[in-house]
């Protein structure tokens, strides 16, 4: 891939509507395999479940761990009269007002903000609470970001907001996010402002079922993408019929294989001269056709 230092990097979404299907095994070994040749960020937007760094032993931690903070609103009683209308404003079900009674839940809500600006007596201030934290590493040229939900925390998206911000502020001309699973709210905040999207599946009826979901959330916001199925040999009409109807484009696979099972369950990353190595450079080729149309643009 070439250099395009000084401009806005490449950002390509690795995800997968199912969980464990390879998608941070294969998010690390584009990362680390393209840190050859260019400035690579990798950023770890599984926030409930962040494990990029299980792959990067050696990678030690730069900078300070940021706290991401949302601001939650807290009630003066004395200026609350119970209107209600700042129950009626949250869409999360985080205020609950009874006469002489309003309560805040601070673990739903989502700090939008809403109630503050419509509650007509002022008596709603706000005050951070941390939802979660955003650590660097450095990996030889690799730089690693990782966003990490406080346990027990709901609010995903403010972490993965965090982790994104943080890792615009450290130069590189390629960004590869590892997404969370599913097609909800934390992918659709992960895939923001991506360039392509790379989904993983499986051949499983299943993996077929949430790649269905994944790929209409990567249409429907306008990302060009492509597949990549792991674990492959399997028939699986399910999975083919998913793939054909997805609108995206069909990059490789990496075949099922005991050894390349076995390095997966210890948190080793596919080698360029394994059986995962084709589909990696499928992909690396993929993105270096779209750098260059963008250009030439
Ligand atoms: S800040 Fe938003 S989510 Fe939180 S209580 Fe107010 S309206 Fe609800
Ligand atoms: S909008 Fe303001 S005054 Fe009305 S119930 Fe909520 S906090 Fe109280």
């Amino acid at each position: 891939m070439d250099n395009r230092t000084g401009f806005a990097p490449l950002r390509v979404a690795v995800a997968s509507g199912k969980g464990g299907t390879g998608k941070t095994s294969l998010a690390v070994a584009l990362a680390l395999s393209a840190s050859a040749s260019v400035r690579v960020r990798l950023v770890d937007l599984d926030v409930e479940a962040p494990d990029s760094l299980a792959y990067l032993p050696d990678a030690v931690a730069s900078g300070e761990r940021r706290t991401v903070e949302i601001a939650v609103p807290a009630v003066d009683r004395d200026a609350c009269d119970s209107c209600g209308l700042c129950a009626r404003a949250c869409r999360f079900g985080a205020i609950l007002v009874l006469p002489g009674v309003t309560q805040i839940d601070t673990n739903l809500c989502k700090g939008c903000g809403r109630c503050v600006r419509v509650c007509p007596r002022k008596a709603l201030t706000e005050r951070p609470v941390e939802a979660g934290s955003v650590q660097s590493y450095e990996h030889g040229s690799l730089s690693v970001i990782e966003g990490r939900l406080r346990p027990g925390d709901v609010r995903v998206t403010a972490v993965i907001d965090g982790a994104l911000s943080a890792a615009s502020g450290i130069p590189a001309d390629l960004e590869i996010r590892d997404c969370p699973p599913g097609a909800t709210c934390p992918l659709t905040r992960s895939l923001r402002g991506a360039d392509y999207a790379v989904l993983v599946a499986e051949p499983s009826a299943y993996s077929a079922h949430d790649l269905v979901a994944a790929a209409r959330v990567v249409r429907e916001m306008g990302i060009p993408g492509g597949i990549v199925v792991n674990k492959a040999g399997a028939s699986s009409p399910e999975l083919d019929a998913a793939i054909a109807g997805s609108g995206l484009v069909p990059l490789g696979s990496v075949p099922f294989d005991a050894d390349l099972a076995r390095e997966g369950a210890d948190a080793k990353p596919w080698r360029m001269d394994g059986p995962a190595g084709p589909a990696v450079r499928a992909v690396l080729d993929a993105l270096k056709a779209l750098e260059a149309s963008r250009r030439t643009a």
